[in-house]
């Protein structure tokens, strides 16, 4: 597996409830969504289905949702720009190793 093969999956978070847990935006090296989705929620503290867990506020919606394979990028992005790691920015490559994210 080279890293050519792999994509960028961008999560951004919702501030369910009003508040912020850890960076707005995670962005996650992978073959593919679902590995994407393991990655982040092993590194980077990303859940899905907050609400039916009953971590997240059910009128405002889950706090992570999942990733899906068509949205992939070949480069990290936040929205239309290239994702530079910082406080806001989190960056999970797919062997775990992170960059920035250590606040909102
Ligand atoms: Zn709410």
């Amino acid at each position: 597996m080279t890293t050519n093969s792999m994509k960028w999956f961008y999560y951004r978070q919702n501030n369910s409830g009003g508040y912020w847990c850890g960076p707005n935006h995670v962005v996650v090296q992978a073959v593919n969504a679902a590995m994407a989705d393991a990655t982040a929620m092993e590194f980077a503290d990303v859940y899905f289905d907050g609400c039916s867990t009953g971590l997240d506020c059910s009128c405002c919606g889950d706090r992570w949702s999942r990733a899906w394979d068509g949205e992939g990028t070949d480069e990290a992005m936040v929205y239309d720009d290239a994702a530079v790691a910082g406080r806001a920015v989190m960056l999970v490559y797919y062997d775990g190793r992170t960059e920035g994210g250590k606040g909102k």
